[in-house]
């Protein structure tokens, strides 16, 4: 029934590199690094997209910034560090369930470049 990758992480089904986990959020290292620093922050529940934030779930995608901050804390990115969110095939999405990519580490260029 869920096919869900990220469903399968956070029951359990398949392993990852959990750093941070509570009734809410779970947060995990990027199996495929795309910086030193690359984490994924994902909200328990299956929200397919940003697209799919409402009023009645966006309280998740808060915790989700939390954890963000508490995250980059802990890695001390204290210079900085960019969170980014693909939507949809055209955004570049291939986990069609809403997460954070934080990436830190490095010095990045303006969005777009
Ligand atoms: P998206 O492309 O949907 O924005 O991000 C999906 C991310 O999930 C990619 O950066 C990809 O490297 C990562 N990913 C794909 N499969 C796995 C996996 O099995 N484990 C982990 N930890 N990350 C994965
Ligand atoms: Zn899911």
């Amino acid at each position: 029934m869920n096919d869900c990758l990220f469903c399968k992480i956070i029951n359990g089904e398949i392993t990852s590199d959990k750093i941070y986990e509570d009734e809410y959020v779970i947060a995990f290292h990027d199996i495929f690094p795309q910086a030193p620093v690359h984490i994924l922050i994902v909200p328990k529940e299956h929200i397919e997209s940003a697209a799919d934030i409402n009023t009645g779930n966006s309280y998740l995608t808060a915790k989700c910034f939390e954890v963000v901050s508490l995250i980059a804390k802990n890695e001390k990115l204290d210079t900085g560090f960019r969170v980014i969110t693909n939507s949809g095939k055209e955004g570049g999405q291939t986990i069609f369930h809403l997460h954070f990519h934080l990436l830190g580490g490095k010095t990045f260029d303006r969005v777009g470049d």
